[in-house]
């Protein structure tokens, strides 16, 4: 197997907690595997999470409509965007699997995260109107949201509380990853590891370990998709 690169997207504010934790097991586990890894640490890079004309260095086309997609693609071709997004784009485009750690914030990712996401999956480098979803520029790279919940999982079953898991993660996993091309891997919840105990916290980072040695593996069995459809 050649040498594959990984991209891990992180999103809290504390090396106590247990999403850290759960970061470091998947760096640990990856590099024992011969991959490269590269960690986003958004909250210590101060990542900045609004799409602003700040984005593009230079002169914007139309100030007084600005419209961050059309510029972006602009600047973009002109490489004229911003040197974080720059950098984050070049990651990015390096990366065999990329996978997002975080806390889940109102059902959905933290706002530095969305941040990430608005800012660096830019129009011509990331989609277009002809490339996208099975057609998508993303299409040889894989993409796993990996997070952790305050919600016990039978709040998120589809008659629970919250209602489904799959349903709350469409934004994410459909509008986003699928719409740029990712090959979408099931998710990796940990649900409430608050609420567990010392022992059930070990077991979760340590069934996340193994999942990840078999990552390369069987990625083609833990499609997101089949992991949808298993449910129905
Ligand atoms: C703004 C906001 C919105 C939210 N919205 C939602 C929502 O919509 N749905 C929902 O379900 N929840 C929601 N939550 C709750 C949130 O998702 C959880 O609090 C969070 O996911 C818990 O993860 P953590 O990494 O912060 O855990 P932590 O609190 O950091 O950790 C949990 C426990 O794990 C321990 N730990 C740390 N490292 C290790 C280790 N190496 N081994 C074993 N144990 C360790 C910690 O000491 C701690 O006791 C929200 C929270 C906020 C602040």
């Amino acid at each position: 197997l050649a040498e594959k690169k990984v991209l891990i997207v992180y999103a809290h504010q504390s090396a106590g907690s247990f999403s850290a934790a759960a970061k470091e097991a998947a760096v640990e586990v990856l590099k024992s595997k011969d991959c490269s890894v590269e960690v986003s640490d958004l909250y210590a890079m101060k990542f900045k999470a609004t799409a602003t004309a700040e984005d593009i260095t230079g002169e914007v086309k139309n100030s007084e409509h600005f419209r961050y997609a059309e510029e972006t693609k602009l600047a973009w071709d002109e490489g004229r965007l911003s040197a974080d997004i720059t950098e984050e784009q070049r990651k990015l485009q390096e990366a065999d699997l990329i996978i997002f750690q975080f806390p889940m914030y109102w059902f959905t990712v933290p706002a530095i995260l969305k941040g990430w996401f608005d800012r660096v999956l830019t129009l011509g480098f990331a989609y277009t109107k002809e490339k996208r979803y099975s057609n998508g520029i993303f299409k040889k790279t894989k993409a796993l949201l990996s997070f952790t919940t305050g919600s016990q999982e039978t709040m998120f079953s589809p008659t629970g509380i919250n209602g489904d898991m799959n349903v709350t993660l469409w934004p994410l996993q459909n509008g986003i990853l699928h719409y740029c091309g990712f090959q979408v891997l099931a998710p990796q919840i940990f649900w409430a590891p608050e609420d567990a105990t010392p022992e059930g916290r070990s077991a979760m980072l340590a069934a996340w370990s193994t999942r990840l040695v078999w990552v390369w593996e069987v990625s083609h069995l833990c499609l997101w998709t089949a992991h949808i459809h298993s449910r129905n």
